[in-house]
């Protein structure tokens, strides 16, 4: 039943497809931005308004290098106005590579005939044990589409990775990536008590998005564009989308995304909790040669624009980026990256050292250090790592997340719960010079707070946590 998108019709006026590429394209090309009409975009967005398509394009177009320094200028202002120093870390977790989907960009292919994996309980178990046992409180699951990675399935493996509990580790939220379901199904895989749903539309551009999936459910575009409105009317308002760049246009492709955002926030009255924008990757049997490749200097621009666009949207980096464009993308935007990422089924455990192998993961990636290496090096850099679920758990999501993303709240519950969460880790987790250097961030965020809100709670409950309590949160 959940395999079968020709069943489901569009009874509904919110599920119709939004993207217009000529609408796009005009857009694109009619806009021909001036300094001025640039600097007034960029001020509308520190106002934290929400970019239309004409002001988005205004941005794609105005590539003069000095136009594009103020773009990355406005992005680095803005995310300090609305995320703070705060970064939120999470790690992936692959439950299984059966696919009966023909994506041309991804190691899991049907055609790809390799063994294919899907981790047992106990296995499942054991590397959500190797991922808390290094600090992990957040983890996003991540299934290939097939009969066998039902609404069910997909729920009974959350409830187990919330189920394992070792010393001060657990779980406190799991994400997913999967398929599109029905309503249905959606809801099924909600009750389970997930965070984000992402689905990733890969490409807005329906003749590219026709080329590159050459078979299975996923052929269907209408199926996949819509599929996240089935998840809001399922009860999930949390949700996150997504463009594979490399396959399109790369100004075509931050055009659907905000347009996206637009349909949610008209529709729902509340937009993606999270965009990703991952860069295609070497994979078995890809050519990426032949892929619309983004170069760099590209990359780090849209990422910076899409801050800009849509300022309360969280942005997702992976490791599918090296270090050194992590680094740049996280003062331009970015709000949340995993760290001590291993995307071999049930890698966590087997600690295997050396080059990935490409006939047993989906696509090479790029950053392979250790979460605690990038603790140590956000902490180093003035970033507060944080391992914060508190909204998730109190309910704070969906419209009642935006009431929250108001001034104040940051400062107030944020920054405070993003500190409590790098103590625990500290004091579990941390090597002896990351623990110093943890907490001389600690005293000095707690004093820049000091000057702006009583933090007399939140001492306190630091002090608990170095005696022993854990998931203190406000
Ligand atoms: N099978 C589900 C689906 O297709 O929606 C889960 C998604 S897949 C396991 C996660 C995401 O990885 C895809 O949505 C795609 O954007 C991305 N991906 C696939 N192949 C990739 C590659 N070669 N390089 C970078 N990202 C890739
Ligand atoms: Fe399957 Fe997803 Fe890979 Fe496509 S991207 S082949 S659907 S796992």
């Amino acid at each position: 039943m959940i395999y079968s998108p020709e069943k489901y019709r569009i009874k509904d006026q919110r599920m119709k497809p939004f993207i217009d590429p000529d609408e796009i394209w005009e857009i694109l090309e009619k806009i021909k931005p001036t300094r001025e009409r640039v600097r007034e975009v960029i001020r509308s967005a520190l106002d934290k308004k929400r970019l239309s398509l004409e002001e988005t394009a205004v941005l794609i177009n105005a590539d003069d290098p000095e136009l594009t320094e103020e773009i990355k200028e406005g992005a680095r202002q803005l995310k300090e106005k609305v995320y703070g120093e705060r970064i939120v870390l999470f790690a992936p977790l692959y439950v299984g590579d059966m696919c009966i989907n023909n994506c041309i960009y991804c190691g899991f292919r049907k055609d790809n005939k390799t063994k294919r994996i899907t981790l047992s309980r106990e296995e499942l178990i054991t590397e959500t044990r190797a991922l808390t046992g290094h600090g992990h409180k957040r983890l996003i699951l991540v299934y290939g589409e097939h009969p066998r990675y039902s609404p069910e399935f997909i729920a009974d493996t959350v409830k187990t990775v919330y189920s394992v509990k070792k010393n001060n580790g657990e779980i406190r939220r799991v994400n997913i990536n999967a398929a599109p379901f029905d309503i249905q199904g959606f809801r099924t895989i909600k009750d389970a008590g997930i965070g984000t749903f992402q689905i990733f539309q890969e490409t807005y551009h329906e003749p590219t998005y026709m080329e590159v999936h050459l078979g299975g459910v996923k052929r269907n575009y209408e199926w996949r564009l819509t599929a996240l409105d089935r998840a809001q009317e399922a009860g999930i308002d949390d949700v996150g989308i997504g463009a594979l760049f490399g396959l399109y246009d790369w100004r075509f492709e931050v055009m659907g995304l905000v347009r996206h955002v637009n349909h949610f926030e008209a529709v729902y009255g509340v937009g993606p909790h999270t965009i990703s924008f991952p860069r295609i990757q070497n994979a078995l049997s890809l050519d990426i040669s032949k892929s619309n490749l983004v170069d760099d200097e590209s990359f780090v621009r849209l990422v910076a624009i899409l801050r800009l666009a849509v300022p309360y949207t969280g942005l997702i980096l992976t490791a599918r980026e090296p270090a050194h464009i992590r680094d740049q993308v996280l003062r331009f935007g970015v709000s949340q990256i995993d760290g001590g990422t291993n995307i071999e089924l049930g890698g966590y455990s087997k600690q295997k050292e050396g080059e990935q192998d490409l006939a047993m993961e989906q696509f090479r990636i790029n950053d392979t250090r250790s979460l605690n290496e990038i603790m140590d090096e956000l902490i180093g850099k003035g970033y507060i790592p944080s391992f914060c679920t508190a909204c998730y758990r109190l309910g704070r999501t969906g419209e009642h997340f935006m009431e929250f993303s108001v001034p104040g709240f940051i400062k107030r519950y944020c920054s405070p719960n993003a500190l409590l969460t790098l103590a625990e880790y500290l004091e579990d987790y941390a090597p002896e010079n990351t623990k110093r250097k943890g907490y001389v961030l600690i005293e000095k965020k707690v004093a820049e707070l000091s000057k702006h809100q009583n933090v007399k709670g939140l001492k306190i409950k630091l002090e608990e946590v170095k005696k022993g309590k854990r998931d203190l949160y406000f």
